[in-house]
This record gives structure tokens, C-alpha cells and sequence, in this order.
């Protein structure tokens, strides 16, 4: 789990706030989490917040570039509840898989639709977009925005950090049909 969402524990901003466990066990404790967060709204949307400082250098790179968010406007693109998390994984995947990814058998699923409690969209540090140009990736990294999450094409993570300092803390770049994914060296 840690190598497929663990980017964002390199982020060296101190406004960040990061979860103490990789896996929330429900809402509540979801909730807590959330309740200590100091959120930003990304403007032009309905209701999509993010951790301040990550919302604060999304805003910066869509005024740069027009960079739409994968549904539009909503809150579903943006930070999540427990709930929500929970209900795109059974669209996607059931108890069976998540007893595979608990035992380590199963990871692909990880690049599709996070187990619950787990996304990143609850940290507060992720946002799914339609991206479609150089030109939007390159405003997105700029700012501390990379993909981080292989095969999740939409999903992009606050990192925080220059393109360049992404191999020092490790990072491996990985190319697959044109999107480079950052990942965790775990
Ligand atoms: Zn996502």
C-alpha cells in the first residue's frame, strides 16, 4: 500500500498534514484526520478542497494552464470521505481482492480504485483531472504536481517537491504510454 500512495511522505512542507497509519479503519477515524487539515478551495469548482498548500499550487498551475477536473467540478475529484472511497472500491473490486492486497497477492487493483481507507483522496493531497497536454503536465509538475499512482491515468498527487529533486528522495520515473509516473521506491 505504502509503495503504491506512499509519495506524499516525502513532502517537506510543514503545513502538510500526513495520516499516522497508511489505512483508515472507518469514518470516524477518517473524519478525525480530517477535522486537523487546513483546506484550500480550488477555485472555479463547486466544492473541491484540498490540503491548503496543495490547493494553493493547484490554483497556481490552472491559472498557467485550463485543466479541467475528471468529472467537472465536484467534490468526488477532490477530498473525499471514507464513504466514498468505500463505494468506488465495490464498484471496482470486492472482499475477496482486499484480502489478496492485505496478503500482498494482489497489487494491480492498487492502479484502479484505492482499498478502503486508503486513498489518497482522504489525505487531502490528490485530485483526479483530464489532462491532455504537455503544456498541463508541465504547469501540474511545476508546481509540485506529479502521477505518482501507476496506470491510474486521471489521479495526480501533491508531491510538493521540483521535478528534479524527485530522483534525491528517490523516486523512480517510470514511462508508460506517454504518462511518466514518479513512483515510490519501496
Ligand atoms: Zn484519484
Amino acid at each position: 500500500m505504502l509503495r503504491a500512495y506512499g509519495a506524499v511522505f516525502v513532502n517537506q512542507d510543514v503545513k502538510i498534514k500526513l495520516p499516522q497509519k497508511g489505512m483508515f479503519a472507518n469514518e470516524q477515524e477518517t473524519q478525525d484526520f480530517q477535522a486537523t487539515l487546513t483546506m484550500g478551495y480550488i477555485d472555479g469548482t463547486n466544492d473541491c478542497y484540498l490540503q491548503k498548500s496543495a490547493a494553493d499550487a493547484l490554483n497556481k498551475a490552472r491559472i498557467q494552464q485550463q485543466i479541467p477536473l475528471k468529472s467537472g467540478y465536484g467534490s468526488g475529484d477532490c477530498t473525499r470521505t471514507f464513504s466514498t472511497n468505500l463505494r468506488f472500491w465495490h464498484k471496482y473490486a470486492n472482499n475477496q481482492i482486499l484480502a489478496k492486497v492485505q496478503q500482498g497477492k494482489e497489487t494491480k487493483i492498487l492502479g484502479v480504485v484505492a482499498p478502503p481507507g486508503t486513498s489518497q483522496h482522504l489525505w487531502g493531497l490528490a485530485i483526479d483531472l483530464r489532462v491532455g497536454s504537455k503544456e498541463q503536465r508541465k504547469a501540474l509538475n511545476q508546481n509540485g504536481w506529479f502521477q505518482t499512482v501507476y496506470n491510474d491515468v486521471p489521479h495526480w498527487t501533491y508531491v510538493g517537491l521540483t521535478e528534479e529533486n524527485l530522483p534525491l528522495f528517490g523516486f523512480k520515473k517510470q514511462v508508460v504510454r506517454g504518462i511518466t509516473y514518479w513512483l515510490t521506491p519501496l
